[in-house]
């Protein structure tokens, strides 16, 4: 932690020496030049180091005191603790008067974007593959994100020397109080971009419309939310993309209604069929995709004799399947419907069922939630 040893200077060097060896290590160590962590560590040091020697009164105390790791710096010195720290690490010491964080970045991870997708049930319910219009920032093809013209590069700042801050002192009657704040020259970055590449303006990203191919698995939902990572935006300077989040928004089906992982649908029956009995083939949800396998396509309803109508059939394992596996139910609710318009010929077969069952004059029968003559009465003036 010698700033001596950090800038590779001599003790006796002069300031332009000083300088020079400074602005060298800048430029190589510079986060705009080099985004390595390790080299912006590498910045934050030899800066510092800088900000030691090339104060006159700094200096002097660093060479009265030596490495102040070693003990050599102290109260009544002229420099607190605090002094020393922010001059190391800009702003690290307890006190919290000073608040530098070094030179911003301009290279910057980019923010998440969200889209919307329309789908049909049967893609949320078994997965699609779809194309997709995005427009977000990319990475700038004229300056590769650097923001600079080509054949130019970004100069350290002289107002702050590539620190991105600037200190305030300001009197007081308790002493000096030292404030860091960001460079207005360069707006904190500690470089400046004096010939910006004319396509992104110096920002290193340009908006651009793209199609992406998105996977959605099945058993999706509305509001469900995609993660594309880093499909997002670019950061400014060309920093990495941030992620891309498709929410799923699922179309109303004319058959089938999902209630969680459940499919519910109604068939409706002639009166003959629910009295008699029968089997049914009927177009499942899979049927909707394009390459359905035939055997998935349909499915089977036994229809008892005896059916009334409201009852409801559970098929196992028909609905949807999860997003974490396993799978729903399809649920069909049976309605029976009364023929209307009779030709007298099967008017005539209807009497004659009625005489045979003892149904000319039915009673009825009243309960509470029931659905006889008088349930029905009572419903209709209930208006339900
Ligand atoms: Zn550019």
């Amino acid at each position: 932690m010698d700033p001596y040893e950090l800038l590779g200077v001599d003790r006796d060097a002069d300031d332009a020496a000083i300088k020079k060896a400074y602005r060298k290590l800048a430029r190589q160590y510079h986060p705009d030049v080099n985004p390595d962590p390790v080299a912006q560590e590498k910045f934050k040091e030899v800066s510092h180091a800088y900000e030691i020697l090339s104060d006159p009164q700094k200096r002097a105390a660093f060479d009265r005191g030596g490495d102040p790791f070693a003990g050599g710096f102290g109260a009544g010195q002229g420099f607190s603790f605090t002094d020393i720290m922010d001059a190391f690490f800009g702003g690290a010491g307890q006190g919290g008067a000073a608040n530098g964080r070094g030179p911003r970045p301009r290279v910057r991870r980019g923010q998440d974007a969200l889209i919307r997708l329309d789908i049909e049930l049967a893609e949320a319910a078994f997965g699609v593959t779809h194309e997709l219009k995005v427009d977000t920032a990319v990475v700038c093809d004229t300056c590769h994100g650097a923001g600079a013209a080509a054949g130019t590069q970004p100069k350290i700042c002289e107002t702050c020397r590539g620190a991105g801050e600037v200190a305030h002192v300001q009197r007081s009657f308790l002493g000096e109080i030292r404030t860091l704040r960001p460079c207005a020259a360069c707006r904190g970055f500690g470089t400046i971009i004096a010939d910006p590449c004319r396509d992104c303006g110096g920002d290193g990203r340009v908006r651009s419309r793209r199609t992406l191919t998105v996977k959605i698995p099945a058993g999706v939902d509305t509001g469900t939310r995609v993660q594309l990572a880093e499909q997002g935006e670019v950061g400014p300077g060309g920093g990495p993309a941030g992620d891309l989040y498709v929410e799923i928004n699922v179309a109303r089906h004319e058959t089938f209604t999902r209630h969680g992982n459940d499919l519910h649908c109604t068939v409706t029956i002639p009166m003959t069929a629910a009295a008699l009995g029968t089997t049914m083939s009927l177009p499942t949800l899979e049927a909707d995709l394009p390459d359905a396998d035939p055997e998935d396509s349909t499915f089977e309803l036994e229809i008892k004799p005896g059916t009334q109508s409201g009852t409801e059939q559970v098929l196992r394992e028909r609905g949807v399947p999860g997003l974490r596996g396993g799978r729903g139910s399809l649920v069909v609710t049976i309605h029976v419907e009364t023929p209307t318009r009779l030709d007298s010929a099967q008017e005539e077969l209807l009497r004659q069922l009625a005489v045979a069952r003892d149904e000319e004059q039915p009673e009825g029968h009243l309960r509470a939630s029931g659905k006889g003559v008088f349930g029905r009465f009572r419903d209709a003036f209930n208006g339900r």
